[in-house]
């Protein structure tokens, strides 16, 4: 185990997970907190040895992701632990929105009604029992803004320290809910990019080589959490997959989590093995991915982001070229959207289906919405976008259009003025 942990842990448990796998070389390593390949830096991610594995037994579990807890690597006793039961968000019917675009059958995932509101509930949830099962006291991460709150508050509810770094010029609502729930927020004067390289640094030293960073030396176990979205779409369906499917993209890890969610409910018999496309979503001011699908290039070159679309805006992604890869597989792409046009979806989906997105939904909707009128999704099949996080927390991006249509005195005759002006 290359890092230390701040206990030994009397029993580590994690459940149907068997080791580490390279995703490069396969090599692979016992279960620890560590996250590279030792023979060639490619990232590690947890390979499982799963027991039978029934859509009745799912069923029978509560409605948060621990009902998938058979399928991730978390002890058979997580049940029982303090955390945020994130998950078992709806899925949305999105009939009006549909017609708007021409589609004959649209679903909103709709992960704005997680604990912290947005989807990093889920991942944070996963990363948590690694760090009980490795001892480490204190929990830390680079954020573009929403980990940073779901990492603070599963802190708070477990009884760890926090310690949370973030890009300082965030929106002030992801700042406020990154320090609200205590422990240690620090703003730093640089992009995420710059963040994260500072967190793999703090890493090697001694006021950091005890912590459980979430997405850096927990990685591995984290990503597992964006599997449940795979899981819970296709049970929401029916036990389907969808036929296609639009995914944000920062790091681009949920993408790739949500392919490996899919694969392995075909795998186990719990859908029936069908094709689907997966379309991969950026701003247009951080869309290293989206710039080398068009290029149709291998290699992201990474880019300075300038967007309204800050939790997405990740200018080095470590999983961009799975993300390329996935998209070209599957026979789906990766596209983006203006600022302009990230606003405009986020107000068609508001007065659509009383969905209020953050800019992220805004890139996923918008970018939905630019592939339809391009004719590079089925109009007849059915497709689900990802809304995944709440537009509570992005209220700048729309503000200066959303504001009441008028203010009057308190009477009747000044409401009628104003209606017929
Ligand atoms: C973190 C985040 C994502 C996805 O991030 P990846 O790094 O690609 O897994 C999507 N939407 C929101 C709102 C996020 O905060
Ligand atoms: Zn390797």
């Amino acid at each position: 185990m290359a890092l230390g942990t701040a206990d030994q842990p009397t029993t580590v448990d994690f459940g149907p997970a068997a080791a580490l796998s390279c995703r490069e070389c396969g090599t692979r390593y016992d279960l620890g907190p560590s996250f590279a390949c030792i023979e060639c830096f490619g990232p590690l991610e947890i390979a499982y040895e799963f027991g039978p594995v029934s859509r009745e037994q799912i069923a029978a579990g509560p409605t948060n992701i621990w009902r998938y807890r058979s399928l991730l690597p978390v002890p058979a006793d997580v049940l029982s632990t303090p955390n945020m039961a994130p998950g078992w968000t709806r899925l949305v019917r999105a009939d009006r929105l549909a017609r708007e675009l021409g589609l004959r059958s649209l679903h909103v995932k709709d992960d704005s009604g997680n604990p912290t509101h947005s989807f990093k509930d889920r991942v944070v949830a996963i990363a948590v029992q690694a760090a009980r099962n490795f001892g480490f006291h204190t929990l830390s991460c680079s954020s573009t803004g929403n980990l940073a709150g779901a990492v603070t508050a599963a802190a708070a509810r477990a009884g760890l320290d926090a310690c949370v770094f973030i890009p300082a010029d965030l929106e002030e609502a992801k700042i406020v809910m990154a320090s609200v729930y205590g422990g240690r927020l620090v703003g730093i004067q640089g992009t995420y990019d710059e963040v994260n390289r500072f967190c793999s640094e703090l890493i090697g030293d001694p006021m950091g080589d005890k912590w459980g960073f979430v997405n850096v030396n927990l990685r591995p176990y984290y990503a597992e959490g964006s599997k449940t979205l795979a899981y819970e779409i296709a049970e929401q369906l029916g036990w389907r997959l969808p036929d296609q499917i639009v995914i944000p993209v920062a790091s681009g890890s949920q993408l790739t989590k949500i392919d490996k969610g899919f694969g392995e409910l075909i795998k186990l018999g719990l859908v029936e093995d069908k094709p689907y496309k997966i379309f991969g979503a950026q701003a247009a001011g951080c869309s290293p991915v989206s710039t080398a699908y068009r290029a149709d290039r291998d290699v992201i070159q990474p880019v300075k982001p300038d967007t309204i679309a800050k939790s997405l805006a990740i200018g080095n992604p470590a999983d961009g070229p799975y993300v390329l890869d996935i998209a070209r597989r599957t026979g789906g792409a990766v596209e983006d959207v203006t600022d302009a046009e990230i606003v405009d979806a986020i107000r068609l989906l508001a007065s659509t289906e009383g969905i209020f997105a953050e800019t992220a939904g805004g890139v996923t909707v918008g970018v939905l919405r630019k592939l339809v009128a391009e004719g590079r999704l089925a109009p007849d099949a059915e497709t689900v976008v990802l809304n995944t996080g709440d537009g509570l927390k992005t209220l700048d991006a729309v503000s200066a259009q959303a504001r009441p249509s008028a203010i009057i005195r308190p009477s009747l005759d000044a409401f009628r003025d104003a209606v017929s002006g």
